[in-house]
């Protein structure tokens, strides 16, 4: 049993819209994407969107589309069109499409598979082709009367590729409904939480980040459209706790709607904070709100840190160290990547220096994670090759000398990165994983 859900008296013919998470229903609840769907398309008189994932539900409308922001989902989106018994060729009366990161920064591959994909950001686009599927819901007219509509991909038959952007997030309708089952597992990570997107976008353009490099511009909620989201979204899922979605939270606003949640007597999470950006007040109010981790991403030493955009110099991440000292934060996580171009054994010396000052600094506890560069297309490391012997060598080393100051590290496995990095980077098309 879920709460809430949409309910409503069905019109007399009803539209049917299968929205698809590839994983688990316990990460897909906390899914923006999802979400967007599920509170637009049942707000139409005559349309009803279901969700389904990986382990819950079937599928069972002719339009049926997918959410793909993680290259390790893939294999899953061929899983579920099997236990469905959708055939794997575009031979079918369905309409698939598909949608998310993966598929804006590299659609060709999903071209065999899908009638058409969402390049970009949804909503504008969204309202025109359900209007369109209402009036022409032959497959060949309904992708035809598509094919040029702004963000929207028909492979085939769209000459120029564009991508969907909303200008003005306070227009758009907000996902206010975010279903949760009644009883929570400990895998929900997020628990019993309500999802407040603040912005999209982000300024930085680290060479790294696929976020960074496809965020066209960044736009921000108005403080008064986010104080109503705020108030309607905690009472309608009758959540205490938010958790703030954005790329780097840097939010014109972004105390005094910390400032607001407080007064409202709600506790909340904020995302990897950005050091730049931060200030005494910032921390202390994240700290008043409930938070006991803080997470920050270095990504290495500063020399190379600087070579990857990602200009922030080691003091800055001291000085939030000495903030968390203040309002005794217990733990704090950085996160480093591996197999950066160029990082030399003495780039992984400074790193280690870093780590240790770090530590030495901060009166909790520190824990530490490593992540292989994955080279995605559209960022400036596309192409950038997996070296996975020289991966495994650093990571060797990194363990070796941080276990010597008694740090927790956590390297995921360096099989399954290059194993998203092959998927990122593939050629051709997704059918010829199956
Ligand atoms: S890593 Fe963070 S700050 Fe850098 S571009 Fe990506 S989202 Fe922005």
């Amino acid at each position: 049993m879920e709460f809430p859900v949409i309910t409503k008296k069905w019109g007399k013919s009803i539209h049917k819209l299968d929205i698809v998470y590839p994983n688990l229903y316990y990460g897909g609840v906390y899914s923006l994407a999802m979400l967007i769907f599920y509170n637009y398309v049942n707000s139409l008189n005559n349309w009803q969107c279901n969700r389904v994932y990986l382990d819950k539900g079937k599928l069972s409308a002719k339009l049926i589309g997918f959410t793909l922001n993680y290259e390790l989902d893939y294999m899953n989106v061929i899983k579920i069109l099997k236990l469905n018994k959708l055939p794997l060729t575009k031979d079918r009366d369905e309409i698939l499409f598909a949608g998310g990161n993966c598929v804006t920064s590299n659609p060709e591959i999903y071209s065999e598979l899908f009638d058409f994909l969402f390049l970009g950001e949804v909503e504008e686009s969204l309202a025109k082709i359900l209007d369109i599927y209402e009036k022409f819901k032959d497959k060949p007219t309904f992708l035809e009367k598509i094919k040029d509509i702004p963000g929207v991909y028909v492979p085939g038959k769209t000459k120029h590729k564009t991508y969907g952007i909303v200008k003005d997030l306070d227009k758009i309708i907000y996902p206010l409904y975010q279903p949760l089952p009644k009883i929570l597992s400990k895998e929900f990570v997020f628990g019993s939480s309500f999802i407040l997107e603040t912005e999209r976008g982000c300024p930085y353009k680290c060479k790294f980040c696929m976020l960074g490099s496809l965020s066209k511009s960044v736009r921000q909620r108005s403080l008064k459209k986010i104080k109503g989201i705020i108030d309607k979204g905690t009472k309608l899922n009758k959540r205490d706790k938010v958790i703030i979605y954005a790329p780097s939270f840097v939010h014109k606003d972004r105390k005094e709607i910390l400032r607001y949640m407080l007064s409202k007597g709600l506790t909340f999470s904020v995302p990897s904070i950005k050091a730049e950006t931060v200030d005494e007040e910032f921390i202390s109010l994240v700290v008043q709100g409930g938070q006991k981790t803080l997470t920050l991403a270095p990504e290495c030493n500063e020399s190379l840190r600087f070579k990857i955009k990602k200009l922030v110099k080691d003091e800055t991440f001291f000085k939030v160290v000495d903030y968390a000292n203040k309002y005794k934060v217990k733990k704090l996580k950085y996160y480093f990547l591996l197999g950066l171009p160029g990082q030399t054994m003495n780039d992984l010396k400074e790193t280690v220096e870093l780590i240790k000052s770090l530590k030495t600094k901060f009166k909790g506890q520190t824990y530490v994670s490593f992540n292989p560069l994955v080279g995605k297309p559209m960022t400036e490391f596309s192409g950038i090759v997996f070296d996975k012997k020289k991966i495994k060598t650093q990571a060797l080393y990194l363990k070796k000398e941080l276990s010597k100051i008694g740090v927790k590290i956590k390297i995921p496995s360096v099989s399954s990165s290059e194993k998203e990095y092959k998927l990122a980077n593939l050629k051709g098309s997704i059918l010829r994983l199956r």
